[in-house]
């Protein structure tokens, strides 16, 4: 196997013999031939479009085969052969949709090769023999290592972009123009050649698309469960049955919440859920009672201690340990060998679980913290924000957030949080946040010094809020008083640094290691582009910020 797809990667190289994320070869191969088979489905999508075609199943499958592969989403063989058997119907179906409109248009179909004459192999042996040949070691041979990583930081763009695309779909939020977009870029991506130029082209224009489908998934999330409001959430257990529910997906929590309203269980949220408890449609459930435990990687500890049913709703899965792995189940796209799957929001077997487990016995000291400064509960304030800043009361703002992993260096974005003075304000979002956010930061008259953004799938508050602030400044966000201190671990952030690149944000600083999949030579062109750097102490960091030396 090869994959450097995050940033965990063994020895920042790549993963040969096993995943660190505990992706197995076979698991790592079927993932490589599902990409693959997605890149089929939108040769034949993408040009079927152009003669005005196009079909709901295949938009909605090529998102989920792209957010399967993500890291920590999908670790069971069996369901990843489904999904390519289920890849070469759709390919054809989208083969069949093109003819058809080409007859109907009079036009001759071209005759496609690469994956879309791909046709799946009838055993694992024969389909881990056609993996290997699509791989990144077999592209890499033809393509060359700069090419490769850059094709490859194209793919996990999308990867990240489809994600918040399905997490849309699923709350009845559809772009056409969106899913266009994908298969055009897939359907780019199997080119024989390529330029350096017109693939960092390509790669900014991933990121220009992903603003647009983080838009979208806001629209989802705002028009669904109404705007995140300031809320003070609960950190500690109290006295009862219990479900904690971990992933990103809001629906399978409003649905959950539903099917235990009265049963007696508590419900938890872990991870990127947090920022559920400020949506008007989710908090106004009472048995909603707050927050347990911290980002995704110190699961396998806190699920072995919570005396009640998990479930996992996206990503960030580990592999399950023994004393809690009867009690864990998995909901849409994500899958672990062994472990319940509930496909249709029946979340009957979880309570089952929960009411069968002990529970907690006692209520615990009471802690809280305050979450949900997206977009709109920052804009009610932007005035005195603004104020504020001209006053000199606030003399910085501090992006400090991304994807959170195992890595000692991570303690970084704790010791610089903590470094930040006391007049400047630290804006934070998805899981990175749990470095510091049970940290006591005080205000700056009545704003709080530490603002919750969100999820990771609201960057696009981050965007807004932003260019709100350079809007009012009149300049653009370089010209603000903002740095960005960005922590990476898998695709979707791949995806939200694109956008960032896209917008044309400057000076960002990127940990606690720079991409395996990048070579020095596209590593370069974003440093000469966009003076991106990687982090190195908090204090030189600061003092480099500070100084106003970028
Ligand atoms: S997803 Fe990350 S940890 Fe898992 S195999 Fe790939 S590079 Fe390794
Ligand atoms: S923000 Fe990224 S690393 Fe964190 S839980 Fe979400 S997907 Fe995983």
């Amino acid at each position: 196997m090869f994959c450097y797809q995050c940033e965990q990667t063994a020895r920042g190289t790549g993963c040969t013999v096993q995943g660190v994320c505990g992706k197995d070869a076979t698991v790592a191969a079927l993932q490589d031939l599902l990409i693959h088979a997605a890149k089929g489905v939108a040769q034949y999508a993408h040009r079927a479009r152009e003669v005005g075609a196009k079909d709901r199943d295949v938009d909605v499958f090529v998102v989920q085969a792209l957010f399967t592969t993500i890291t920590n989403v999908d670790f069971d063989p069996d369901r990843l052969r489904e999904w390519l058997k289920k890849a070469a119907t759709i390919r054809d179906k989208a083969k069949a949709l093109y003819e058809q409109a080409c007859a109907e248009a009079g036009r001759e179909p071209e005759v496609l090769a690469g994956p879309a004459a791909w046709t799946p192999a009838g055993d694992l042996d024969g389909l881990l023999a056609q993996a290997a040949q699509v791989g990144v070691e077999e592209r890499r041979k033809a393509l060359g290592d700069d090419a490769v990583g850059l094709v490859e930081l194209c793919i996990y763009g999308l990867k990240g972009l489809a994600a918040y695309a399905d997490h849309a779909q699923v709350l009845g939020k559809d772009d056409d123009d969106a899913y266009a977009a994908i298969h055009k870029h897939l359907d780019f991506l199997t080119k024989d050649a390529f330029q350096i130029d017109e693939l960092l082209a390509e790669a900014l224009a991933i990121g220009e698309l992903n603003l647009k489908v983080m838009a979208l998934l806001d629209a989802a999330n705002t028009e669904t469960y109404g705007h995140p409001e300031p809320t003070v959430v609960r950190v500690t257990p109290v006295k009862g049955k219990a479900i904690v529910v971990s992933g990103h997906d809001l629906k399978d929590l409003e649905e959950l919440l539903k099917q235990t309203e009265g049963k007696g269980i508590n419900v938890y949220t872990h991870g990127e859920m947090l920022p559920c408890n400020a949506y008007p449609g989710l908090k106004k459930y009472t048995h909603l009672v707050g927050n347990y435990g911290g980002a995704w990687q110190n699961q396998q500890k806190e699920f072995a201690e919570f005396p009640g049913a998990i479930l996992m709703t996206t990503n960030c899965i580990q592999r399950p340990r023994p004393d809690y792995k009867a009690r864990i189940f998995t909901s849409g796209l994500v899958a672990w060998p062994g472990v319940t799957h509930i496909a249709d929001r029946d979340f009957s077997p979880v309570i089952e679980a929960a009411l069968a487990a002990p529970g907690f016995t006692e209520d615990a000291e009471e802690k809280t913290i305050t979450i949900g400064f997206g977009h709109n509960a920052l804009m009610g304030v932007a005035g005195q924000v603004v104020e504020a800043v001209k006053s000199g009361a606030i003399r910085h703002f501090f992006l400090i957030g991304g994807c959170d992993g195992a890595r000692p260096g991570r303690s970084y974005y704790t010791d610089f949080a903590k470094a930040v003075p006391d007049d400047c304000v630290i804006l934070t979002l998805a899981c990175g946040k749990y470095r510091f956010n049970k940290l006591d930061f005080d205000d700056i008259g009545g704003i709080p010094r530490l603002l919750d953004v969100g999820q990771c799938n609201d960057a696009y508050s981050a965007v807004q809020i932003a260019s709100a602030l350079a809007e009012a400044f009149e300049t653009d966000v370089n010209g603000l008083p903002l740095s960005m201190i960005l922590s990476w671990y898998e695709q979707k952030a791949v995806a939200i640094l694109l956008t960032l690149l896209h917008l044309g944000i400057r000076n960002m600083r990127l940990g606690p290691t720079l991409p395996a999949f990048l070579t020095p030579a596209a590593l370069n062109v974003l440093v000469e582009k966009f003076a991106i750097k990687p982090v190195t102490t908090p204090e030189e960091d600061l003092k480099a910020i500070l100084a106003g030396d970028a």
